[in-house]
């Protein structure tokens, strides 16, 4: 970029910027997909990044660009996160979110709560509170309060085939992953996540999640987890993770990612793909990541047969993808 100040001209060096999204990985397969469907995922998955490429293009900064796209997906009904929350056990919802920024490793997080409209916020304003990262339940909904943050009643998270798949859940008195049938070779994960990377060299992701279908006795993910299912560091990747928590959380997956790069010398690319295709698959772990280096280049991989993903460098081209 060119700057003219009275016939003194300064050569400004604008770096790359970019961003990843992600709503969800599992099986999701051309066959199983409607025409319609397919459009709207992959609209909502492109508005998403659009709004967080602004951001960026603007001088905003990775954090933030990563919160505008998530209040995007938790926003929309088609995703298991905000608005499209999956119905706990009970009958209500609990959700989990997360933030991260690479520059000062600040994050924020928070478990188990509901009716609060974005979650993706209130984890963001724990990251802003020098004293804590992380909060859960009633204690995260008081601050939330406090924050001065919007809450919406059961109405607003209610959607029929949410509740539809409740009530199948129920009659097999089982949890479900998001949109799973009961035939175990069919799970999809509908968490919602972002990375980014801003002009000035910052990185920053974010996930926020509905949870599992039915689920009981207060079961988190790794969505919540920083290390697990969220991380950033300047000094290699920012990393959102999406599939069979349990095995996000034991495989430390998305600090992993980095540590691969830091400690031993990795690329991107390597690095998500011995922890996607050898470690999580090694013991079992369905589900993906996305990622973005401190040289703008960006990994969405999966060992699933899908991920809704996409992204954008320099608020150039958005392109989004669904299957393998
Ligand atoms: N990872 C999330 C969890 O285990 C599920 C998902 O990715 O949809 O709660």
């Amino acid at each position: 970029m060119l700057i003219h100040f009275n016939r003194v001209f300064l050569f400004i060096h604008m770096n790359n910027f970019g961003i990843a999204v992600h709503g969800g990985a599992g099986t999701i397969l051309k066959s199983r997909m409607t025409a319609e469907k397919e459009i709207e995922y992959s609209g909502a998955i492109e508005i998403a990044i659009k709004a967080g490429s602004e951001i960026l293009k603007s001088g905003g900064n990775s954090v933030d660009a990563v919160t505008e796209s998530l209040i995007i997906l938790e926003d929309n009904p088609l995703f298991n996160a905000g608005k499209g929350s999956v119905f706990t056990s009970e009958g209500l919802h609990s959700m989990d979110a997360s933030i991260m920024s690479g520059k000062d490793l600040q994050a924020g997080s928070v478990s188990s709560v509901s009716g609060v409209r974005n979650p993706i916020l209130l984890a963001k304003a724990v990251m802003l509170d020098p004293d804590i990262v992380m909060l859960c339940g009633k204690g995260a909904e008081e601050y939330a309060r406090k924050c001065g943050l919007n809450f919406e009643n059961e109405k607003y998270f209610y959607s029929e085939f949410r509740y539809q798949q409740f009530l199948k859940a129920a009659d097999n008195g089982k949890a479900m992953l998001d949109h799973s049938t009961f035939d175990e070779s069919d799970k999809k994960f509908g968490t919602v996540g972002a990375v980014a990377l801003d002009m000035f060299g910052d990185l920053a992701a974010g996930t926020s999640t509905g949870g599992m279908t039915f689920v009981k006795f207060g079961r988190i993910g790794d969505s919540p987890v920083i290390g697990a299912g969220t991380y950033a560091n300047n000094n290699s990747c920012a990393v959102s993770c999406t599939g069979d928590g349990e095995y996000f959380i034991r495989t430390i997956a998305a600090y992993d990612v980095s540590a691969l790069m830091q400690y031993k010398g990795l690329n991107l690319k390597e690095a998500c793909e011995e922890v996607v295709n050898l470690k999580l698959k090694g013991i079992g772990g369905e589900g993906g990541l996305i990622a973005i280096d401190k040289d703008c280049k960006i990994e969405m991989i999966f060992n699933s047969q899908g991920m809704y993903r996409g992204y954008s460098k320099n608020a150039g081209e958005i392109f989004v993808s669904i299957y393998k």
